[in-house]
């Protein structure tokens, strides 16, 4: 499974105040993609834009 090898950027948008995180994340046995992200400053931990692309 090569695919669980690569690395994706993510770029998340909090929908809350704006803030944009960009991170590094791969995606897990689970399907779900690991970035180590868990909230924003702003205290929101759930309401986000997600853009996912591959890394270059
Ligand atoms: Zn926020």
């Amino acid at each position: 499974m090569p695919q669980a090898k690569q690395r994706y950027k993510v770029i998340i948008r909090c929908k809350n105040c704006g803030e944009k995180y960009i991170l590094r994340g791969r995606y897990n046995e689970d399907g779900g993609l690991d970035t180590g992200f868990k909230r924003c400053v702003c205290g929101n931990e759930a309401n986000f834009d997600e853009d996912v692309s591959l890394e270059e």
